[in-house]
């Protein structure tokens, strides 16, 4: 494999399986699907990290996905350190929330009401027990190949039959929750009108990525969205959008402004902190009427509404709300995939990147846009040597053929371009003779 010096990370390693499963915090970075060693990382700024070995890298990972203005930026750096010197957390309301709040509420009109709280799995599992508090109704409905964080109840794969009970997908999660969720697959508004005819009424909630990124980057038709959102009225189901990628990436307003759908809960992450750990759900003032103290829905959090987090938060979203922020970025993400759809596309390459606004995305399987994760190929030996080749030349992708990849306003146009003619002569190597 690679010529990269990791001396260093290979140490750290050793010690680190000593200490963690896996010798990690979160098992996507032991490096499993690629192989090799993790790299640990000692250092990141603008579009660039730095590993322990002293390797440099172009970050295509960017903390997988709330590092939309890249590493260190100054302003959300320098918000940071100022709240900081003010103590740390309270456990106690602070202004910094209610400009968060207000920040929020001002631009996503299914904002009415929110809740702060510190990850985007504790966003999705507070969404859930909200939505089955609000409906009185126990069962989810969820879709193959999106990803909600490591909720006991969407730790579900689908069993067998056409419109399936699920079975769990964990150890550790019993199969009476297991059941109480749906599994269908993605983009099929036939089984969509099957599920929500025979389960309708007993459905708390539906809950989906409305633009799924977690398993490859699985683009869903409007129709299908359209179709979801009316069952969901009809049926007294509340829909759960999770935007913890999408939001504030595709757009401010995330799915909700690109695609125009509403949802009746919404959940974010990743953006959302600048960096440290925030998450959010909220939906109208009579959905979170329900959450306590004004409601029997209990949900809290020690660090919840966190002063320096929210401060990175504001920082962050400030810098997103700039004139053409969004329509940069996707102009320049654009620039970046099409100069290597064009040359896989010449050389007969079955390779393309799949891409919305600044989230792209390697698909080896030679079609154009998957919608569906079974139409994934499973074979990700390609992904594999092409990341390692890129890792050798200075480009860090997230370690998983499965991940999507993406690009910051850190990114420059000379880095992108560059980055491009390396992906080239990558899949040049790897179809070579091929
Ligand atoms: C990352 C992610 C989560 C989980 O967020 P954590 O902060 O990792 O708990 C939930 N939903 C989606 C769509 C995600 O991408």
């Amino acid at each position: 494999m690679g010529q990269l010096n990791r001396t260093q990370s290979a140490r750290h390693y050793q010690k680190a399986l000593s200490l963690f499963p896996g010798g990690v915090n979160s098992p996507v970075r032991a490096f499993k699907g690629v192989g090799g060693t993790p790299l640990f990382f000692a250092r990141g700024k603008g579009s660039r990290v730095w590993d322990e070995d002293g390797n440099e890298f172009l970050d295509f990972c960017n903390s997988w996905g709330p590092l939309i203005h890249g590493h260190a930026h100054p302003y959300v750096e320098e918000k940071i350190i100022k709240t900081l010197k003010n103590g740390s957390s309270f456990g106690a309301p602070t202004r910094l929330e209610n400009e968060l709040g207000q920040m929020l509420k001002e631009r996503l009109p299914h904002v009415e009401k929110m809740r702060f709280v510190s990850s985007g799995t504790e966003a999705v599992m507070s969404a859930l027990r909200l939505a089955r508090g609000y409906t009185q109704k126990a069962k989810i409905l969820k879709f193959e190949g999106c990803y909600h964080g490591h909720v006991d109840s969407l730790l579900v794969k689908a069993g067998s039959g056409l419109v399936t009970l699920g079975t769990s997908s964990s150890a550790g999660v019993p199969d009476s929750i297991a059941q109480e969720t749906l599994v269908l697959p993605l983009n099929d508004i036939e089984l969509l009108e099957q599920t929500f005819k025979a389960y309708g009424n007993e459905l708390a909630a539906a809950i989906i990525e409305p633009v799924p990124a977690n398993n490859g980057l699985l683009l869903q038709d409007l129709s299908f969205l359209q179709c979801l959102r009316s069952l969901c009225w009809k049926h007294k189901v509340l829909l759960i959008f999770d935007e913890v990628i999408s939001g504030f990436r595709v757009a401010f307003g995330g799915a909700v402004e690109l695609y125009g759908i509403q949802p009746d809960i919404v959940t974010y992450g990743k953006i959302i902190g600048g960096g440290l750990p925030v998450g959010a759900y909220g939906g109208s003032c009579e959905i979170m009427a329900c959450v306590s103290p004004d409601g029997p829905v209990y949900q809290a959090g020690t660090l919840s509404g966190n002063p320096v987090a929210m401060a990175a938060g504001i920082a962050q979203l400030e810098l997103c709300m700039a004139p053409d922020f969004y329509r940069e970025m996707e102009a320049k993400t654009r620039g970046f995939v099409e100069r290597i759809n064009a040359y896989s596309k010449v050389k007969g390459y079955p390779f393309e990147l799949v891409s919305l606004a600044s989230i792209f995305w390697l698909s080896f399987n030679g079609k154009k846009t998957i919608h569906r994760a079974d139409e994934i190929d499973p074979n990700m030996s390609s992904f594999n040597r092409l990341h390692d080749y890129l890792l050798n030349h200075g480009i860090y992708l997230g370690p998983s053929g499965y991940e999507v990849g993406f690009v910051s306003s850190a990114h420059s146009v000379e880095e992108l371009t560059h980055a491009a003619q390396l992906f080239c002569h990558g899949l040049d190597l790897l179809y070579a003779g091929a």
